[in-house]
């Protein structure tokens, strides 16, 4: 049987973020990707990509530029609270909205030209040994790092249940011209209506937006549903192509076991539950999965020490805001906070779409408005 050192299941950006810092941490480590597609390959998603995001694989050594060549950067972002409270600025620093299929095609480019290996297969089995994990009896790793997605079957194999439907989104998205003045201004509308839920439109900065609609499993979204809360959220977009996809909130996320087998991206829950952000997460915990990778059967724990100390402080805050936010009235008030102060708006766009904290001045000006 062929024996790789590392072998990634999955070439999304939790993947391939990991198979480049598997061969960063020991250049001769042997690295091998596996994806079941063709790449490039589309991939269900906002598209909206945060600038910490950027930060973390320019620490893997890609450019930025170069990652979103092509895509005006969008500097502004609007937001309505599900009451209909306003609010718009400038963020402290830019996002991007770039389309998946480019994306991870660009982050796939890197890990193979850092010399990690790809081909195309769709894992079914994984057998854990005490001195390796047999891949559907065909190849063998000292470590896999399982960044298959919202849908894991490394994560079913390791006997972790999926995420329960009220900590699982589901969300549908497509392509439609640009709203008029909504140049460099990326839009999330939140509603009472089948709360929490929201809408976006996200400028690609070439003419286009990515516009979409997402809401609780739990809720028994159907697409007929799905696709009224977008139009009746965002009126006058047209999206051509809508697709769905779900979305495992990082409020249910699964303990990482010691060992041989790592979660990273969607396939460990990482994903905001405020804001259904997930690039950002899944190329930080793909790339400290890849680090810890040549652990060999410390793995496990090093991967689980190291995505503690990186981002657990922010997930217990996100998870704390997640279910305050179920009182529409707190989204309300925190939203007239930001809208009154610039500080407010950056520390909410942090704990959204990066690793931002509860802050107790935005706690503060939030209690203010509630009363
Ligand atoms: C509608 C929607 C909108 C979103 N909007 C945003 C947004 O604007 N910004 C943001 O940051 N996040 C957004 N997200 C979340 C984001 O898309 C995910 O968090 C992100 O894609 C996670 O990356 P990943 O590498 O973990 O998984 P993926 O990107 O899903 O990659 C997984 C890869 O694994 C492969 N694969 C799956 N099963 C197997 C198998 N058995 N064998 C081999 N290969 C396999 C797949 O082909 C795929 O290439 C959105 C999600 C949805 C559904």
């Amino acid at each position: 049987m062929e024996h790789w050192d590392v072998v990634v299941v999955g070439a999304g950006p939790a993947g391939s973020a990991a198979a480049l810092a598997a061969r960063r941490a020991a250049p001769g480590t042997r690295v091998l990707l596996l994806d079941r597609a063709d790449f490039p390959r589309d991939k269900v998603c906002g598209d909206g990509i945060a600038p910490e995001a950027l930060d973390v694989l320019g620490r893997l050594g890609l450019d930025q530029a170069t990652l979103t060549e092509g895509f005006a950067p969008a500097p502004r972002l609007r937001l309505r609270s599900p009451g209909g409270a306003a609010v718009e600025r400038a963020m402290r620093r830019p996002a991007h909205v770039v389309p998946r299929q480019v994306l991870d095609a660009r982050i796939l480019a890197a890990a193979l030209a850092a010399g990690a290996q790809l081909r195309r297969h769709q894992v079914r089995t994984l057998t854990v040994h005490p001195e390796l994990v047999e891949i559907d009896g065909t190849l063998t790793a000292g470590v896999v790092v399982g960044a298959d997605g919202a849908e894991s079957v490394v994560r079913r194999r390791l006997g972790v249940a999926p995420n329960r439907p009220d900590r699982m989104a589901v969300a549908l998205r497509g392509y439609a011209p640009e709203l008029p003045g909504q140049e460099g201004v990326q839009v999330i509308a939140t509603t009472e209506q089948r709360w929490p839920a929201y809408a976006w439109s996200f400028p690609l900065g070439d003419g286009r937006a990515n516009v979409g609609y997402g809401e609780l499993v739990s809720g028994g979204a159907s697409r007929a549903a799905l696709t009224e809360g977008l139009h009746r959220l965002l009126p006058g977009a047209a999206p051509e192509g809508l697709r769905a996809h779900r979305l495992p909130l990082s409020t249910q996320r699964p303990r990482q076991p010691d060992g041989r087998v790592l979660l990273a991206g969607d396939a460990a829950s990482l994903i905001n539950p405020l804001t259904g952000e997930g690039i950002f997460y899944a190329v930080l915990s793909g790339a400290l999965a890849g680090a810890a990778g040549v652990h060999g059967a410390a793995a496990g724990r090093a991967y689980r020490t190291a995505l503690r100390r990186r981002l657990g402080r922010h997930l217990r805050h996100s998870s704390a805001a997640s279910a305050l936010s179920r009182w529409p009235r707190v989204m309300d008030a925190a939203f007239r906070a930001a809208a009154a102060e610039q500080q407010v708006f950056d520390d909410v766009v942090d704990l959204g779409l990066a690793d931002g904290k509860l802050t107790l001045p935005t706690l503060a000006a939030a209690a203010r408005r509630l009363r």
